[in-house]
C-alpha cells in the first residue's frame, strides 16, 4: 500500500501528540483508516440561525455577529457575548482563552458554529467554532461533515472543523489509489456507486444526491459482508455439528421440579421444553436465552442443568462478576436442598484448601454443578465430563475464553452444549439479522404477583422530597438504592462523584437512625462483598453504590431506586438499575433524578423510562434514538457487533435486502471460490467480518 497506509501524523494541522489521540480515542492510524472514519450527520453551513430562534437542542447551528462584550473571568474562563440584530447570546471558552480574547475583539463580526444549550436559564454556547464571515457563499459545500468526536478530542483542539481538513488532504494524496472493493456484477445488480465516488462524497458530497448515493454504496457494503459472514459460519456448522445427547430429563431435574414453591410461568415452560429438544437432538445446543429481569431466567437455568447432571455430565454456570456469582451460588443452592447433585463455588477469593477440593471433585466428577467467575477458566479446572455450559451476560466473556472452557470438558472435542442469559433485551428484528441464526428463547412473561415498578423523573433541585419519601419507606422497614454515575476523568475513574454523594447521604440519612452502605468498582473484593452483604442482609437500609449492582443483585425488600445524575445513563443501563427493585410483594419506585444541565435527548430518554416498564420497548426505542456516530452509547447496548456507518434500527430494509442479496451469492458459490468473487472472498477476509465472532456458534 501507497499513501493509503502512510500515518496520519504529517497531516497538516496534526503532529504525534494529536496522532496519537486519534489512535487512541477513534482508532485511526492511517490515511486509511481516517477516509474510513465518516462523518456521523451533516449540517447545511449556508443556513445562519437568528439569535432569537436558538433552542436548546441537540443540533448544530449557526449564528452570524457581532462581538459586543469580552470578559475574562480569574483568566481561565472567558465569556463573550455576541448579538445579531435579533438578540445576544453567550459564548464561552476554557481552552485557548487568551487566543481567542485576542480575536474576538469588540465590535468584530463572526460567524460562531456550536451547539447551543441550556444554561441558567440562558441559551449560551460552548466553545462554538470562530469563522471570519464570508460574503456569498459561506463555504464551498453547503453539507459540511460532522465527525465523531470525544471530550478528550475536544480538548486536545481536534474539532469536526479539523477533521474535515483531514480529510480534505487525505484525499488529495491518495483518493486515486482507493481500490474497488465489490465485484463489478455486485455493484450493477444493486445499482451501487463505486467505491472512490462514495468516499469523496461520503465527505464532500456535491448535493444531497451524491450523498444519498455514497450512503447506500458504504451501507450495504458494511451490511453484505456482515451477512455473508454470518451465513457462511451457519453454512459450515450445519456440516459439522455434532452434540451430546441428553436422551432423558432424568431424577434430578424431577426432584427440583417437583419441589418448587411456585409454578412456572408459561413462558418459563416452554423455554425449558425449548432447550430440552435441544439438549436431545444430537446437535450442540447455542441458546440464547432473554429474559427481562426477573423473569425468572436463574430457574430455568437450574432446571437445564439438572437435565444434564440427570444424563451423567457436568454443568457450569458463569457469571461476570464476583457477586453475581455468589448470588447465583445461593439462590441455585437452595433449589438444588431436593435433589442429591452437589454445587460449588469457584471464585477469586477460593482459598487453595478450599480450591483444591473443588478441583478433585470436578476431576472426579463428585461435584454436578459449579457456579463461577472467570476462575473457572483457570488452568487447574479440569471437568469429568462438561455436558452444559450456562454463561450469565454473554457480551462481557470473550471469545477465546469460552474456547478454554471447551478444552476442560473432558469430552474429547465434542463442544458442551450452552445457554447464554441475558437481560439486555435485544429487539427481535437485531436478533435476527445481526445474530446471523442463532436459537433464541424469550421468557416474555412476568412471574404473578409482580408490579411494575412506578417511576418518575424530578429536577434535583427537589432531592430532599426524594429522601422523605426514603424515610418514610425505611419507616415502613423496606430499603434503597442511590445509585450514582462514575466519571472519567483524564483517563481515571473519579470515584470522588458517588464518595463525595456518601457524605451527602450520610447527612440526610443520619445513623445511628440510618444506616448507610457504600460499594464502588475501586473498592478491594472483600471489602464491596462485605458492604454488599450489609445490605442484602438487611444490615443497612441505604446501599449508596456506582453502577456495579446493576446486573443481577436480589434484594427482594429494597423497594426504592434513586438514580443520581439519570441523564447520564443509557436507556439500558436505566432499565437493568430500575429492575433491581420491584422483586418482592410490595409497591416499588424508581426516581431518576436530572440535573440542569439535560440535554434534550437525554429527557427524550428519561421520559421514556417513565412511560413504560417494557424492556423490549425501551430497546427498540434505545435503538432508533442512537444512531451509528454514537461512541458512547453503542458499547452498552448489549449489541455484538460494532456498524461503522449503517443502523441495524434505521437501515432495517437494506439489511434485509443486503441479507437476502447474500444468500444469493453463497446458494450459488458457498465457499465464495469461484471467479467472478474473488475480489469480494478477500474484501470479506481483509473486513472486520472476516473474523467476526458468529454468536451462534460458541464453542
Ligand atoms: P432473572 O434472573 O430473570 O432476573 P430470577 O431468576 O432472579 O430473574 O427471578 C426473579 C425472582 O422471581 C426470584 O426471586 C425467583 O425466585 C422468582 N421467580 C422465578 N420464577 C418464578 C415463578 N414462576 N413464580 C414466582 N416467582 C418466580
Ligand atoms: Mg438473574
Amino acid at each position: 500500500m501507497g499513501a493509503l497506509g502512510s500515518p496520519i501524523q504529517y497531516l497538516p494541522g496534526v503532529g504525534p501528540r494529536r496522532a496519537a489521540l486519534l489512535e487512541k480515542e477513534l482508532g485511526i492510524s492511517t490515511l486509511s483508516d481516517l477516509l474510513h472514519t465518516y462523518p456521523h450527520r451533516y449540517i447545511d453551513r449556508s443556513r445562519i440561525t437568528a439569535i432569537r430562534d436558538a433552542v436548546a437542542d441537540a443540533a448544530f447551528i449557526q449564528i452570524k455577529g457581532r462581538v459586543v462584550q469580552r470578559k475574562l473571568i480569574n483568566a481561565k474562563h472567558l465569556s463573550v457575548i455576541v448579538e445579531d440584530g435579533t438578540g445576544r447570546m453567550e459564548t464561552v471558552f476554557f481552552k485557548g482563552v487568551k487566543w481567542t480574547y485576542d480575536k474576538l475583539s469588540p465590535g468584530s463580526e463572526f460567524v460562531f458554529f456550536g451547539k447551543p444549550q441550556l444554561f441558567n436559564g440562558r441559551i449560551n454556547m460552548v466553545h462554538p467554532e470562530i469563522d471570519a464571515p464570508m460574503e456569498g457563499s459561506l463555504v464551498q459545500n453547503s453539507l459540511t461533515g460532522i465527525y465523531p468526536s470525544t471530550e478528550k478530542l475536544k480538548n486536545a483542539g481536534i474539532t469536526s472543523k479539523l477533521v474535515c481538513r483531514m480529510q480534505q488532504a487525505a484525499l488529495g494524496i491518495c483518493l486515486e489509489e482507493i481500490e474497488e472493493t465489490l465485484p463489478d456484477y455486485i455493484l450493477k445488480d444493486n445499482g451501487l456507486c463505486p467505491l472512490r465516488y462514495a468516499i469523496r462524497n461520503i465527505h464532500f458530497p456535491s448535493d444531497t444526491y451524491a450523498l444519498e448515493k455514497a450512503l447506500r454504496r458504504l451501507k450495504f457494503e458494511e451490511l453484505l459482508l456482515l451477512q455473508l459472514s454470518l451465513l457462511k459460519q451457519r453454512f459450515n456448522r450445519s456440516k459439522a455439528s455434532c452434540g451430546i445427547r441428553m436422551e432423558k430429563v432424568g431424577k434430578d431435574f424431577h426432584d427440583c421440579y417437583n419441589a418448587l414453591p411456585y409454578k412456572l410461568t408459561a413462558a418459563q415452560q416452554r423455554v425449558v421444553r425449548e432447550i430440552r429438544a435441544d439438549l436431545s437432538g444430537g446437535h450442540q445446543m447455542n441458546r440464547l436465552l432473554q429474559g427481562d429481569v426477573g423473569s425468572g431466567k436463574t430457574m430455568v437455568a437450574v432446571l437445564s442443568c439438572l437435565i444434564a447432571t440427570g444424563n451423567g455430565y457436568q454443568a457450569c454456570l458463569m457469571a461476570p462478576t464476583e457477586v453475581l456469582a455468589r448470588q447465583h451460588y445461593s439462590n441455585i443452592s437452595k433449589y438444588l436442598a431436593s435433589t442429591s447433585v452437589k454445587c460449588a463455588i469457584l471464585t477469586g477469593a477460593t482459598t487453595p484448601k478450599e480450591r483444591r477440593a473443588i478441583d478433585s471433585g470436578l476431576k472426579s466428577g463428585e461435584i454436578g454443578i459449579i457456579v463461577g467467575t472467570h476462575a473457572l477458566l483457570e488452568d487447574n479446572v479440569q471437568f469429568k465430563s462438561l455436558g452444559l455450559a450456562v454463561i450469565d451476560e454473554q457480551h462481557r466473556f470473550g471469545v477465546d475464553q469460552r474456547a478454554r472452557l471447551w478444552n476442560k470438558s473432558g469430552l474429547d472435542g465434542i463442544p458442551p452444549h450452552v445457554l447464554v442469559m441475558t437481560a439486555t433485551p435485544i429487539p427481535r428484528t437485531l436478533a435476527m439479522t445481526v445474530y446471523g441464526d442463532l436459537d433464541t428463547s424469550v421468557i416474555d412473561e412476568m412471574p404473578p404477583g409482580r408490579k411494575p415498578v412506578k417511576t418518575v423523573c424530578i429536577p434535583a433541585g427537589k432531592i430532599s422530597s426524594a429522601y422523605g419519601f426514603i424515610r418514610k419507606q425505611i419507616a415502613a422497614g423496606r430499603q434503597a438504592f442511590i445509585v450514582y454515575p462514575m466519571i472519567y476523568e483524564n483517563d481515571k475513574l473519579d470515584i470522588s462523584n458517588v464518595e463525595n454523594g456518601f457524605e451527602d447521604v450520610m447527612k440526610a440519612f443520619p445513623l445511628p437512625e440510618y444506616r448507610t452502605a457504600m460499594v464502588h468498582g475501586q473498592q478491594s473484593q472483600e471489602y464491596k462483598a462485605f458492604n454488599m452483604d450489609a445490605f442484602v442482609n438487611g444490615r443497612a437500609d441505604i446501599l449508596v453504590s456506582t453502577t456495579v449492582i446493576e446486573v443481577g443483585v436480589d434484594v427482594p425488600n429494597a423497594t426504592v431506586m434513586l438514580i443520581m445524575s439519570a441523564q447520564r445513563f443509557g436507556l439500558s443501563q436505566l432499565h437493568q438499575l430500575r429492575g433491581r427493585v420491584g422483586r418482592g410483594a410490595d409497591e416499588s419506585y424508581c426516581i431518576l433524578v436530572r440535573d440542569v444541565k439535560t440535554s434534550r435527548e437525554a429527557q427524550a430518554r428519561l421520559d421514556l423510562m417513565v412511560r413504560t416498564d417494557d424492556g423490549f420497548e425501551i430497546a427498540e426505542e434505545d435503538l432508533k434514538m442512537r444512531g451509528p456516530g454514537d461512541l458512547e452509547g453503542t458499547q452498552q447496548s448489549g449489541m455484538p457487533i460494532r456498524l461503522n456507518i449503517a443502523s441495524p434500527a434505521k437501515d432495517q430494509r437494506l439489511l434485509e435486502e443486503a441479507r437476502k442479496y447474500a444468500g444469493m451469492i453463497l446458494e450459488a458459490d458457498p465457499g465464495l471460490a469461484g471467479e467472478r468473487n474473488l475480489l469480494l472472498a478477500a474484501t470479506l477476509r481483509k473486513s472486520r467480518f472476516g473474523e467476526i465472532q458468529d454468536y451462534s456458534a460458541i464453542s
